[in-house]
C-alpha cells in the first residue's frame, strides 16, 4: 500500500553522533544549555571523513524509516579549531556524498553563524567551527552554488543559525543576494526554541523573537521557522498569515525540554507546519506525529486535538500536513512509498496507528 512519504526538514547530522548518549544529568539543573556543552565537544570528533561516516548511516536510517528528503541544517563548516578547511566546502561535499550515495533527497542548506547573542556578542571558542561573518558566508554559497548546479536531487536554500547568532543587517545582506543569485529558494532559521532565547530578545530589543524578525525582515511561504515553541497568540497570527511552514520536531524538543508548541491554535488559524529530527534522538516520522498529537493532548487535557471539521482524525491529518508542508519546506517533489503495514503494527502496536490505517483509503 503506497503512502505518503515524509520530508526530514530540519537535520543536524553530525549531532547523530551523540544522540542516546547524553541522558545521564550532568548537573543538578540539566537543561538546553548543559546539553548545549556536550554537542559541541562532539565536534571535536568531526572532519570531512568522519562527517560523510556519520551522515550516511543517518540518512540511511531515515530512508529505512519512510523519510525520503532531508534539510540538512549545516552549520559545522570548519577544522575543530575554528581553522577553516582549505577547500571550503569540504564539509558540505561530505553532507552531498552522503546523501548521493544514499539516495535521499538533500536540501543543502547552509548557517549562516557569526554571533554568540543578540547583542552580537563574540562567539565562543567552542562556536568557532561554526562561524563565518557576512563575506565568508556569502562566498562559500557562491562556491556552492557553482558545485551545486552540476548536481542532480540536490536543492540548496539558505540558512540563519537564529537571531542570536545573526544581525538584522546580515540577514538583510544575504536575502540581497539571494534575491540575485538563488530567488525564491528556501529560507531556514531556529526561533523561540528556548525561554531564556525569548527573555535575552526581549531584553535587547524589546520585541519577542517571532515579533521582530517579522518586524525587520519580509517573511513569505519559502521560509520554514524551526520550532517556534513560545509563540502567542499575535505570533501564530503572523506566521499563520505569512504561509511560512514552522518545522516541528517533537522528539528532540521534548528530550531537550523546550516546551510545547501552540498547534491546535495554529491549526485554527489555518497554519502550516512540518516534522524534522533535529539532533536524531528519533528517526520515526510517525512516533513524531504521534508525540505532536500526545503533546497537545496532555496540555489540552483533551483527546483528538489536531482536527478540523473537514480532517476529524489526527494521524490522517499530522501525516497529510507534515508530508506535504514538509516536501513544500525543502522545495522537493512529494514522494509516495510502500508502507509494510503488518510491521508498523509491530513496531508501535497502538491503538492510534491502527485507527490511523482506517482512514488509508484516503490518503490513496
Ligand atoms: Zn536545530
Amino acid at each position: 500500500m503506497k503512502f505518503p512519504a515524509f520530508a526530514n526538514v530540519h537535520s543536524h547530522a553530525f549531532q547523530y553522533a551523540i544522540a542516546g548518549l547524553t541522558e545521564c544529568a550532568s548537573s543538578k539543573s540539566d537543561s538546553f544549555w548543559t546539553w548545549r556543552k556536550k554537542m559541541y565537544q562532539a565536534v571535536h570528533d568531526f572532519n570531512p571523513d568522519s562527517l560523510k561516516a556519520c551522515a550516511t548511516q543517518l540518512y540511511q536510517r531515515m530512508l529505512a524509516n519512510g523519510y525520503t528528503a532531508v534539510g540538512e541544517f549545516h552549520y559545522l563548516h570548519h577544522q575543530p579549531n575554528g581553522k577553516a578547511y582549505k577547500n571550503i566546502t569540504a564539509m558540505s561535499e561530505a553532507i552531498i556524498e552522503a546523501a548521493e550515495s544514499t539516495g535521499i533527497k538533500l536540501t543543502l542548506l547552509p548557517v549562516l553563524y557569526t554571533y554568540s547573542n543578540f547583542d552580537q556578542q563574540e562567539i565562543s571558542e567552542q562556536q568557532k567551527p561554526f562561524y563565518n561573518d557576512t563575506a565568508s558566508y556569502i562566498n562559500l554559497m557562491d562556491h556552492l552554488v557553482s558545485l551545486c548546479s552540476k548536481l542532480d536531487n540536490i536543492r540548496l536554500g539558505i540558512a540563519f543559525h537564529s537571531l542570536r547568532a545573526c544581525s538584522i543587517k546580515q540577514i538583510t545582506e544575504v536575502l540581497k543576494w539571494r534575491q540575485k543569485t538563488l530567488p525564491n529558494c528556501p529560507v531556514h532559521i531556529h526561533i523561540s526554541e528556548q525561554n531564556q532565547e525569548v527573555n535575552d530578545c526581549q531584553q535587547v530589543t524589546s520585541l519577542k523573537p517571532i515579533e521582530y524578525l517579522y518586524e525587520n525582515v519580509s517573511v513569505d511561504h519559502n521560509w520554514t521557522l524551526i520550532h517556534a515553541t513560545h509563540s502567542n497568540q499575535d505570533e501564530l497570527k503572523l506566521i499563520a498569515n505569512s504561509q511560512a511552514i514552522v518545522g516541528l520536531c517533537p522528539s528532540t524538543e521534548a528530550n531537550l525540554g523546550d516546551g510545547l508548541f501552540p498547534l491546535k491554535e495554529f491549526i485554527n488559524l489555518g497554519g502550516r507546519f512540518a516534522i524534522g529530527s533535529d539532533s536524531q534522538v528519533s528517526l520515526k516520522p510517525l512516533s513524531e506525529i504521534q508525540l505532536l498529537e500526545y503533546g497537545q493532548r496532555l496540555i489540552t487535557q483533551s483527546r483528538s486535538v489536531c482536527v478540523t471539521e473537514e480532517v476529524p482524525h489526527p494521524g490522517f491529518l499530522l501525516w497529510q500536513e507534515c508530508s506535504s508542508n514538509g516536501f513544500n519546506s525543502l522545495q522537493a517533489k512529494q514522494d509516495f512509498i510502500e508502507i509494510n503495514i503488518s510491521k508498523e503494527f509491530n513496531d508501535y502496536s497502538q491503538q492510534y496507528l491502527a485507527d490511523l490505517l482506517v482512514f488509508t483509503d484516503k490518503i490513496q
